[in-house]
């Protein structure tokens, strides 16, 4: 419940942004502040540890920032995945429905293989399709989905129900 507070109270709703009607959740000041970041990497390396992780994976953007110094301080890989067109080297990619068409996402392949266990990591969950096409990178590279932790979920939307399927058994946390 404090660390809870804690991280509300530096997150802004920027209202029209980016579009009419849109309300943004800016995490830019928790970035700001040392002391609720440091809170929220250390909530997120109690999760790696619990998940059993042997791999981070963080998504771009945002999730690049919170996911990097989680891989840092538990000790294991951090494994961008990146929109389309990004990485130099051979990449699996997996595209997804948006509101108005299609987006894709790849993973560098050889980052990713059999035996590993991998949490991944993102600022909001929203309608899940990323989070979704995410554990679909990690399950076609053959490694396991550990867990997928955000530091926040829009729980207006049915993005918990539409990961579901692709999480299977492993948990969902919103912080
Ligand atoms: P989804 O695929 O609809 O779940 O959208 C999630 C992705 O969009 C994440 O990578 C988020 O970073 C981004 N996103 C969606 N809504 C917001 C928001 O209000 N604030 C910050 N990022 C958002």
């Amino acid at each position: 419940p404090e660390l809870r507070e804690l991280l509300l109270g530096r997150i802004k709703d920027v209202q029209d942004y980016p579009k009419p009607g849109v309300v943004f959740k800016d995490i830019t000041p928790l970035l700001a502040d040392p002391k609720a970041f440091a809170a929220l990497t250390e909530a997120l390396v109690e999760l790696a540890v619990r998940y059993g992780a042997t791999k981070i994976v963080g998504l771009e953007a945002r999730g690049f920032i919170l996911a990097a110094p989680v891989a840092v301080q538990a000790g294991i890989g951090f494994i961008p995945v990146r929109k389309a067109g990004k990485l130099p080297g051979a990449t699996l990619a997996q595209s997804y429905e948006l509101e108005y068409g299609t987006a894709e996402i790849e993973v560098h392949a050889e980052d990713l293989s059999d035996g590993d266990r991998v949490m991944v990591i993102d600022d909001v969950l929203a309608t899940g399709g990323t989070a979704e096409a995410s554990l679909e990178l990690i399950r076609r590279a053959g490694a396991e989905v550990a867990g997928v932790a955000v530091l926040m979920e829009l729980s207006f939307l049915p993005g918990r129900e539409k990961l579901a399927p692709a999480l299977g058994d492993a948990p969902l946390d919103a912080l």
